[in-house]
């Protein structure tokens, strides 16, 4: 194991010195809200509420990580791994170890305490945080806006639901979030990505990413240049949308260790942006409560929510925390298990249904034309900087075997360790480090999310015959795919064979299935929204038709699922549904 100091602090440690203690039943103050869940949807519900002047508290099941503790922050330099690259645990391995689930390729650990089932002959790979910040500890950052035709697909071509927003309800709130986080990129009068008039400036491209582009237009493939939350100078976000930054904060300095946390806080994630701030600056009426795992919704008399309660896992107490509003966000599927444990708020019978996340596709080549490129070219913010939209925009008379589309997200990077497994590379000497450089930085991968459409297959439930380390039972997960998804995937594996092809890469691996189910860590869905309330669990602000004081900030509460990667939609949809809580709040309505 590896122990790296940390270099010069150039961001605020985050002590979190405001944190209070969970409190005793008997003396539990009222909050106005109670947030469960510290991600984006936790996190962005909690700045806005908490700015306007509420009380809130903040239940999360994972501990607080600290900066310059509990980070990795960047690979060693392999002279300084004892066993120099063999079987060696790196320090961003051990940090996922600690506070990343899976089982799935990028966090390969199960969490014993907590289980979940699926069928035997359909796995699924859910991979889950446990830390403050949720998976916005660890997330890509891409973050691109749902488009009109997104929110209306049902209309268009019949299959899944409307949703019951248009595009232009939550444009302003795309704005606000953008605005927020920092996010780089460039108009681009794209069909399928929206422009916006946020952006701060494009992360030049790539070698690699330059050669791609230019592959993909060969076959009419159009690129964009990425839009991450990634800040590519130095930024403060506008003091009329939040108060919680007094400076600057640092510009992205391009050392592509984004994954295992970032020292100069240059990119969005929810604990470094919204709940540390939080805690720092309004210690009287924001309270964090860690290590909280909740597991049940309670209602009162009158048939509304009246607080949560929670394990202290510190301890292993139950205790009951109640506030005026319940806000879930747990990210998608432990929302759903949470209402199902609690029995509410299901009078459509739709939780837990609607189940939708993304297919993904990997696949990979290596470019000959970059071979002996300087280091310097694939410098950057990790992955690529371009990313392909869906392309079924300029192929209208196309026919395909499948509805929806979907984007490819190539990844290029220079990478500590050689490209090419200097195990099977021939040679000796001088000529086999010849050979391991030839190939340094020609590695590209592509990746790709694609719409799904719900079905039956698809939906989770409770399986009592699993319980939790709190005698709780765990969720099973049900996720099959249908004819819609394998034959997109068909489609996506001819395209990345027509794009290496364009590209003149060698030794392409193309892939025989589609990811594993789950691989996309895009759950959407399970209590959508919707404008009846016969067919749908949410209102249009993401408010339950059943019990008005409880609301779901999470993809849980997504009608449809895009192509698109969600956060920067659950970051609209919270602020959106908070603004409207905080009205509803001030006319007595809750
Ligand atoms: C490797 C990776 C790459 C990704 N890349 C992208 C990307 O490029 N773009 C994008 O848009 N999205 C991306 N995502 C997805 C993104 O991280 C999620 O969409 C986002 O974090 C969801 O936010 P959330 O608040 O809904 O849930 P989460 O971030 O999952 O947070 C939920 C929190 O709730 C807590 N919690 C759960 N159950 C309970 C309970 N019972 N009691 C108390 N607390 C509980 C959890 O511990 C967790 O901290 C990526 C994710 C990963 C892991
Ligand atoms: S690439 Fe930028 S945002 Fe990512 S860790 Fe490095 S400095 Fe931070």
């Amino acid at each position: 194991m590896f122990q790296r100091k940390a270099k010069t602090p150039v961001a605020k440690k985050t002590t979190p010195s405001k944190v209070q203690a969970p409190m005793t039943q008997k003396s539990a103050p009222e909050y106005d809200v109670v947030i469960v869940g510290s991600g984006a949807a936790g996190g962005t519900t909690a700045q806005v509420l908490v700015e306007a002047g509420l009380k809130v508290a903040m239940l999360e099941a994972g501990p607080i990580r600290k900066s310059f503790v509990d980070f990795a922050y960047h690979d060693p330099f392999p002279y300084e791994d004892p066993h120099h690259g063999f079987k060696s645990e790196s320090p961003a391995d051990e940090m996922r170890k600690k506070y990343v689930f899976g089982p799935n390729a990028y966090a390969p650990n199960a969490n014993p305490d907590e289980p979940y089932t699926s069928p035997k002959e359909t796995p699924y790979e859910w991979m889950r945080s446990r830390n403050v910040g949720g998976r916005t500890m660890f997330w890509g950052r891409y973050a691109n806006r749902f488009n009109e035709n997104d929110f209306k697909m049902r209309s268009r071509d019949g299959a899944g639901n409307d949703w019951p927003i248009t595009y232009k309800d939550l444009a302003p709130y795309y704005d606000k979030a953008e605005i927020f986080m920092g996010v780089c990129g460039a108009k681009e009068n794209h069909p399928d990505f929206p422009d916006a008039d946020n952006f701060l400036p494009p992360v030049a491209l790539k070698c690699p990413d330059y050669l791609l582009k230019k592959a993909a237009e060969k076959i009419g493939i159009r690129a964009m240049r990425v839009r991450r939350a990634m800040l590519t100078k130095p930024y403060r976000p506008d003091p009329a949308l939040t108060k919680l930054f007094d400076k600057e904060i640092p510009t992205c300095h391009y050392c592509a260790g984004c994954d295992d946390g970032c020292e100069t806080w240059s990119y969005y994630n929810s604990a470094f942006r919204q709940v540390m701030p939080l805690l720092e600056k309004y210690p009287k009426t924001f309270t964090l409560i860690p290590n909280a795992m909740a597991h049940k919704v309670n209602i009162n008399e009158k048939g509304q929510a009246s607080g949560v309660s929670y394990f202290d896992k510190t301890t292993g107490a139950e205790k009951e925390i109640k506030a005026r509003v319940v806000v879930l966000g747990c990210g998608t599927l432990e929302t759903t298990r949470l209402l199902l444990l609690s029995n509410i708020a299901n009078s459509s019978g739709m939780i837990g249904k609607n189940f939708i996340e993304h297919l993904d596709v990997g696949a990979q080549g290596y470019l000959p034309d970059l071979s002996f490129a300087d280091r310097e070219a694939g410098d950057g913010i990790g992955g690529s900087h371009i990313i392909f939209p869906w392309f079924g925009y300029f192929r209208p008379d196309e026919k395909r075997d499948f509805l929806r589309g979907f984007q490819i997200e190539p990844s290029v990077r220079q990478r500590m360790k050689p490209d090419k497994n200097p195990k099977t590379t021939p040679g000796f000497g001088a000529e086999f480090k010849k050979e391991i450089r030839r190939w340094q930085g020609t590695r590209v991968s592509l990746a790709c999310h694609g719409e799904m459409l719900p079905s039956p297959n698809k939906f989770v439930e409770i399986d009592n015959s699993t319980k939790d380390k709190w005698g709780i039972p765990v969720l099973k997960i049900n996720y099959k795919w249908d004819d819609n998804d394998l034959n997109m995937f068909k489609y996506v594996k001819k395209t990345y064979e027509e794009i290496f092809a364009a590209a003149k890469a060698v030794d392409v691996r193309l892939p025989k299935a589609p990811d594993p189910a789950g691989h996309s860590i895009h759950e959407m869905g399970t209590v959508h929204m919707g404008s009846d309330n016969k067919t749908s669990v949410l209102n249009q602000y993401n408010q339950s038709w059943d019990v008005k004081n409880l609301f779901v900030m999470d993809a849980a509460a997504f009608a449809s699922g895009t192509h698109k990667n969600p956060t920067l939609t659950i970051m609209a949809l919270s602020w959106r549904a908070s603004e409207y809580m905080i009205e509803e709040l001030k006319k007595k309505n809750l």
